[in-house]
């Protein structure tokens, strides 16, 4: 594994650790933004969010959620950031999903905030739309799938190559349902009914 942050975590490379339990580990960046900057990761390693099982990443942002306050107090500031990037265009720059704690203070001039200027006539319909129609077209795949799943199987459990054929049926694709169709598979094979 080549992954900076499982060397981190399998002790190959030092680190800065200030907490770790059965799932999470949190340590200091080695490039901070502000003192008591600290990253917050699954020791487990999953490249971002999608692909971060939900017990996980709800386990790392209740890391994220503890130390947070004690971050603050440490530091002795007034606030903190709590951010996460995903993908490079996003400025992701280890590929293990991690969150980032940088406590604030009113007086660090530190900028982070991001250019804001309103939407022109008409473009957040458009956008709302647009998100509304993609929410219902996974919603609609979640429902056909389903409802296969129940023909073939009824106890929700169908072969993998039925699973397989299933999502290719209903052209699931990473962008669709931020996942890859291999995971989807595993997950079909896996899940009992009522469980998606
Ligand atoms: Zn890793």
């Amino acid at each position: 594994m080549s992954c900076i942050f499982c060397k981190i975590i399998n002790g190959g490379i030092p680190s800065h650790k200030i907490y770790e339990d059965e799932d999470t580990i949190a340590f200091l960046d080695a490039y901070p933004a502000g003192a008591g900057h600290t990253l917050i990761l699954p020791k487990a390693h999953y490249a971002d969010v999608m692909n971060t099982p939900d017990a996980i990443f709800n386990k790392t942002m209740s890391t994220a959620k503890k130390l947070a306050p004690v971050i603050t107090k440490a530091m002795d500031a007034d606030g903190f950031n709590l951010f996460l990037n995903n993908g490079r265009a996003a400025g992701q720059v280890v590929d293990h999903v991690h969150l980032h704690i940088l406590p604030r203070n009113t007086q660090d001039n530190l900028k982070i905030g991001l250019p804001q200027k309103p939407y022109g006539q008409g473009e957040a319909e458009k956008i709302k739309q647009s998100i509304i129609n993609c929410l219902r077209e996974n919603h609609l795949d979640r429902e056909k799938i389903k409802e296969q799943i129940k023909q073939n199987a009824p106890q929700g459990k169908i072969s993998c190559a039925k699973a397989f054929e299933l999502a290719q049926l209903y052209g699931i694709s990473h962008a669709r349902m931020g996942e890859s169709l291999n995971q989807l598979k595993i997950k079909i094979v896996k899940c009992q009914l009522g469980c998606f």
